[in-house]
This record gives structure tokens, sequence and C-alpha cells, in this order.
């Protein structure tokens, strides 16, 4: 149990999600770290705000598998008994293809993980925050991505449909949860640079599109973690179903 503000990150351990939950950290939240497979990474960023003074745990769990949903949850009522933040974080991309290359397997991988996976998280934190079933409300960010507007064509148009979704899920979750104490928005990255693009087969992926960003660079995790802080905090307190870009002009 604690008296900090508890927030729930997952893909926590790497990337975004670590710059994320660092600094929430250090405005004093108290962090859950979810990560699917890579235990070190995620005990690493936990031993970095715990030894500042913070308070982190992590959880592992592959968020597309309810019994891993199950799980994360369950640490977080057992743990905390008590969620006022969610960045909807955990996502994947795959290899550069046509649609016309893409198998069955890919969609429904993408899908279950950034789309279905995303809506989940986002219900099963719904009914722990919302002032409905007696919550204290909270605050909902979802990880989208520019692909959502610019659609990704020759890369991986899946990904950027499976964020379109993360897009209106933002609009439709913040109406439908706006008079239950939740706000619920939305960022999209442009390319951030990250382990994401290795993991798509992609490894110089930031270096190649560096000169078509507007801002003639990729962006760090920390500069989109700070829009996420923002629209977490009580500065956005009127700001719900809004999607805001961390692109760098892109
Ligand atoms: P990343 O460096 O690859 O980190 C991904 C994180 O998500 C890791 O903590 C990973 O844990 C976790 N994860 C992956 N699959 C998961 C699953 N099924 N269940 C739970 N956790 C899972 O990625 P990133 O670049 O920080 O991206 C974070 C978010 O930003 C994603 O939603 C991505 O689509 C979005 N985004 C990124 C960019 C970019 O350029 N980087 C641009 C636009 C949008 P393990 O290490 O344990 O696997």
């Amino acid at each position: 149990m604690t008296d900090r503000k508890v927030l729930l990150v997952t893909g926590g351990s790497r990337g975004i999600g670590a710059s994320v939950a660092l600094k929430a950290a250090a405005r004093d939240w108290a962090v859950v770290i979810n990560y699917a497979r890579d235990r070190e990474a995620a005990e690493t960023v936990a031993a970095a705000i715990n030894e500042a003074g913070g308070s982190a745990l992590t959880v592992p769990g592959d968020i597309s598998r309810e019994e891993d949903l199950a799980a994360i949850f369950s640490l977080v009522d057992h743990a905390f008994g008590r969620l006022d933040g969610l960045v909807n974080n955990a996502g994947v991309v795959d290899k550069p293809a046509r649609i016309d290359e893409m198998s069955r397997a890919r969609l429904e991988r993408m899908f279950a993980i950034n789309t279905i996976g995303a809506i989940r998280v986002a219900a099963e934190s719904v009914r722990r925050m919302s002032t409905r079933n007696s919550g204290r409300g909270g605050a909902i960010v979802n990880i989208s991505s520019m692909a959502a507007v610019l659609g990704s064509a020759n890369q991986y148009v899946d990904y950027a449909a499976a964020k379109g979704a993360i897009d209106t899920l933002t609009i439709g979750l913040a109406r439908e949860v706006a008079d239950e104490g939740i706000r619920v928005n939305a960022v999209r990255p442009g390319i951030i640079d990250t382990e994401i693009h290795a993991s798509g087969g992609l490894p110089d992926r930031v270096r190649d599109l560096a000169a078509s960003i507007p801002m003639k660079r990729a962006g760090g995790p920390d500069e989109v973690a700070d829009a996420v802080l923002y629209l977490l905090s009580p500065e956005a307190s009127y700001v719900t179903g809004a999607i805001l870009n961390v692109s760098g002009g892109r």
C-alpha cells in the first residue's frame, strides 16, 4: 500500500516506457513496470527508481494473453490497492513487408498486442479507476504512432492500422469515461531512437530516416516521456481525448 499515486507502464522496461517510468518516479508516482521477456532490463529500471528513494515494482506479462493480464492487475491490486495512471505503451513492429506478403498469423499478433492488448489493459484500468466503481479517477495515456496518420506504406501498414485503432480508442474512451474522473489522451511519437527498429529488422532506420524529418533528427525517448508526463499531470486537468504529435514535425 502507498500514499503515492500508482502508475502502470506496460512495456516499461526499455525505450519510451523506461523513460516514462523514470520520469514518473521523479514526480513521485509509484511505478509498476510491466515487460514481456527482458527481466533484467525491467529490474534495472526499477532498481534505479528504488535506489533514488522512489517506489517501483516489476511484473512480467504479455499484454496479448488474458492470464498474463490477470497477473499484472493482481500485482497492482495486492501491492498497492490503487491505480491512478496507465501508460498504455507496450507495442511491437514486424519486418517491412507489402500487404500482400503479410500472413494472417502476423496480423493476428500485431493486433493482439498493439490493439486488443491495449484495449484490454485500458479496460482493466478503467474498472479500477472509475468513480462509478468507487475508484478515485485517473489518467490514461495511450502510445499511438505517427504511422496511424502516415500509413507506413511498404513498411508495415498492419502496424499503422493497429495504431489507427489506438487513436480511435482514445477519442471514444475519453468520451465514455469523461464523467467518471478518468482522462484519456494519446501521444503519437514519430521516429524515436529506441531498439524497436532493430526488432523489426531495420537497425539503421533512425539514421536512414533522419533527413526526411522536418527537424532533421530522430527524437529521444525522454522527449516522448515529457509529453506523456504532462498528459498524466494535473496541468492537463481539462485535456481529454487529445492526441499529441511528438514527431519533430513529421
Ligand atoms: P521498444 O524499445 O522495443 O520497447 C518495447 C517495450 O514493450 C519493452 O519494454 C518490451 O518488453 C515491451 N513489450 C513488447 N511486447 C510486449 C507485450 N506483448 N506485452 C508486454 N510488453 C511488451 O519500443 P519503443 O520504441 O519504446 O516503443 C514503445 C511504444 O511506442 C510502442 O507502442 C511503439 O509502437 C510506440 N512507438 C515507437 C516509436 C519509435 O520510433 N520508437 C514510434 C512511434 C510509436 P521486453 O523487452 O520484455 O520484450
